[in-house]
């Protein structure tokens, strides 16, 4: 079959590799479409250590299952799906506490050593597979995995019906948050980016107020927004130094910061300001149950995914495309391959 391989920082070529074999208690899934991911490009570059050579990537996928390995109930070829892509062990105390988000064993097809889906076909646990309705498009099955990151994001934050929520990043993950959060209630929402293009998305998806900190003073939008104190709620989305800082400064005094920003490895923050201010920090990792709620907030028309989707192309095209989201010189917000 064909994939990416992603050899070395900077190098992802087409290649011919084996096609793969069902195991004990697996499934062959022929992939239909697979979105390409911040993490990914992160990873192409070889600057967070989270994807090791040689590894096919590739985590947010539907597809077909097209082959049964043994042991496999409940499964027949031809399943329409989309894929769990992080795989917890259902033993450690986090497991059992409900939270296999946070297995203390954790892995994920598509990261670290473990081929992922820019491939023609991809072997799963088939407890990994939830079915895709008939009336989700292979596209829109591909954007079950970022939605739920944001309704994750969004169920973990306390936020109160009509809270001013402030959301720093207007990619994939915080436009799928901004959405989450007004299922949830928020009131005003306030969305910062450097790039109009994504702006101008945020605000056709329900935000009251964008800022682009090049050309307006964010804390200035945000004390006439939210008020003199700042926001009640706030929620990076971007993993940056800046933001996360700039996330602190602009919460209310008693209010909450979730942190689902995840590239920038140090940061230095204000201590005492946190505790002075009683600053509640949490961070929101992947998902738990809302990986079926995404399917069926897409499936019912609660939330609009294909809005971000600005181009699907063949998987041939990869290498091309996280070269240049790499390199910044492109600015859509989320691309789905299609092998
Ligand atoms: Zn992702
Ligand atoms: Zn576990």
């Amino acid at each position: 079959m064909k994939a990416l391989v992603y050899e070395a920082p900077w190098q992802m070529p087409l290649r011919e590799v084996a096609d793969p074999e069902p195991q004990s208690g697996e499934v062959i899934v022929a992939v239909r479409a697979v979105g390409v991911c911040g993490s990914d490009v992160h990873g192409f570059t070889g600057s967070t250590g989270r994807r090791i050579p040689p590894m096919i990537m590739g985590h947010e996928f539907s597809g077909e299952v097209s082959a049964v390995g043994a042991g496999v109930s409940g499964w027949q070829p031809g399943a329409r799906v989309t894929v769990l892509p992080t795989i917890s062990c259902g033993a450690c105390a986090n497991c059992r506490a409900g939270l296999p988000n946070i297995c203390l064993n954790r892995s994920g097809l598509g990261m670290m050593t473990t081929d992922g889906a820019y491939a023609e076909a991809v072997r799963v646990p088939a407890r990994q597979l939830y079915p895709l309705p008939a009336e989700v498009s292979w596209e829109a099955g591909a954007m079950v995995e970022p939605l739920a990151v944001g309704m994750h994001a969004a169920n973990l934050t306390p936020i109160q019906l009509m809270d001013t929520v402030l959301i720093f990043g207007a990619g994939t993950i915080g436009l799928l948050t901004l959405m989450a959060v007004r299922l949830k209630g928020a009131g005003k929402i306030i969305v910062t980016d450097l790039s109009p293009h994504r702006l101008e998305v945020a605000r056709r998806l329900g935000a009251d107020v964008t800022v682009n900190p090049r050309e307006a003073d964010l804390a200035a939008a945000v004390h006439e927004h939210a008020g003199p104190s700042g926001a009640p709620v706030v929620i990076e989305a971007v993993g940056a130094a800046a933001t996360a800082r700039q996330s602190l400064e602009l919460v209310r005094p008693g209010g909450h910061v979730t942190w689902i920003g995840n590239s920038q490895p140090m940061i230095e923050i204000n201590m005492p300001s946190i505790v002075t201010r009683e600053i509640t920090i949490r961070g929101a990792y992947a998902f738990n149950r809302e990986f079926g709620d995404a399917i069926e907030a897409i499936r019912s028309g609660s939330v609009d995914v294909m809005a971000l989707v600005e181009d699907v192309l063949p998987l041939a095209e990869g290498p091309r495309v996280v070269t240049e989201l790499a390199k910044g010189q492109l600015d859509a917000i989320k691309i789905v391959l299609k092998p």
